[in-house]
């Protein structure tokens, strides 16, 4: 199989991407690294070349040298609690935010629907607290606008509006053959992803759309329709970065719910994250006395993934954890045991937190 067979960029299904830099040859996708000298602030994924691409991130960081006016959207499908993949778009969005962007937040129920069966009633429930961790970690609800996509009629507008120049040959070249509710929650998205750009927030503006790699049909699929109708509403064209997808604590290329220890969320017990981590794929080595010797592989071992994606700020541990593991100074138990006290200290906080949010959370959604 070839390395472009089995790079598959899937928002609903399976993603593989075996080489990163096919991504930029045959996809079209920036690298990011060049941009990353001119960044007046880089957070820690962009330092460490988690996010790794983008496109048109030019015009943002234009926007953001000379303090112009630009805004940032993501978002969340409400299908269970956070993990560590919806945590990584909640920090860039909070970056992002503490830049001056103008904040869009958006719980995608109606994908959860279309996608994977939630009753709406049921994706209310799930964003109330998702909601409160967004808040928890930060995000200042004063300067963001948090919807429902349900709720919302301009984004529903939108989608009527644009799918008048969509045909279905687009539809099955973008996203392959799949249901129309797909195809419609598609349609949803991109009003989603142009809603910063109405006129109700001040019409068109620079606008970044941070997500994993997976996302990025929806941002083609977008940004073709922001040309489309760049003469009736004025849209300039979304700009995305792109973060790689972190691996499976059971060495899966990808954390997933379709597979319980590969991931963790955010609100399991405490229990169950120190057993999932206890049980680790990692880089060590079959014996102690190999791995004193040789080192370990941290590039391909997941608890030094979930450490540099995730629970180390400064860059220098990450450097220290690398070196350590790669000269068999530290070995696969302790560097285990050391990765459960962080993040069940990280977790306990947060649920400590989230708590005093929770009304918030309800208030915002309009939910009693
Ligand atoms: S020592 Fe730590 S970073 Fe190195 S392979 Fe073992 S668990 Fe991974």
């Amino acid at each position: 199989m070839s390395d472009r067979e089995r790079t598959r960029l899937d928002p609903w299904g399976i993603t593989e991407i075996e080489d990163y830099e096919r991504l930029y040859r045959d996809f079209g996708i920036k690298p990011f690294k060049p941009l990353l000298p001119e960044i007046p602030n880089p957070n820690m994924f962009m330092r460490r070349g988690i996010v790794f691409g983008h496109r048109d991130f030019e015009r943002i960081l234009e926007a953001m040298k000379n303090g112009e006016e630009f805004a940032v959207l993501s978002g969340i499908k409400p299908t269970g609690e956070f993990h560590l993949g919806t945590l990584m778009t909640v920090r860039e969005i909070i970056y992002f935010q503490r830049q001056g962007a103008k904040t869009f937040y958006c719980i995608a129920d109606i994908e959860a629907y279309e996608d994977n069966n939630i009753p709406f009633e049921k994706s209310e429930k799930i964003a109330v607290g998702n909601v409160a961790d967004v808040l928890a970690l930060g995000l200042d609800p004063k300067k963001a606008y948090i919807y429902m996509q349900s709720k919302e009629m301009r984004v529903r507008n939108f989608a009527i509006v644009f799918a008048r120049r969509v045909t279905l040959a687009t539809m099955k070249a973008i996203y392959g053959e799949r249901n129309i509710g797909l195809y419609f929650s598609a349609l949803i998205q991109a009003g989603d992803i142009l809603l910063p750009q109405h006129e109700d927030f001040g019409g068109p503006k620079p606008t970044v759309i941070p997500v994993g790699v997976d996302q990025d049909p929806h941002l083609r699929f977008t940004r073709d329709l922001a040309q489309k109708f760049r003469q009736k509403f004025g849209f300039i064209p979304p700009s995305s970065t792109y973060h790689k997808l972190i691996k499976g604590l059971d060495g899966s290329p990808k954390m997933s719910k379709r597979n319980p220890m590969s991931y963790f969320t955010l609100h399991e017990p405490p229990e169950s994250i120190a057993k999932k981590i206890s049980n680790a794929f990692t880089g060590g080595r079959p014996t102690i006395r190999e791995q004193r010797e040789l080192g370990g592989i941290p590039e391909v071992c997941s608890v030094y993934a979930i450490n540099m994606f995730h629970f180390m700020e400064d860059d220098k541990e990450v450097t220290q954890l690398y070196s350590d593991c790669k000269s068999g100074n530290i070995i696969c138990g302790e560097c285990k045991q050391k990765t459960i006290e962080i993040v069940l200290k990280f977790v306990k906080e947060l649920e400590e937190k989230r708590k005093k949010y929770i009304d918030v959370a309800k208030e915002i959604l309009g939910v009693s």
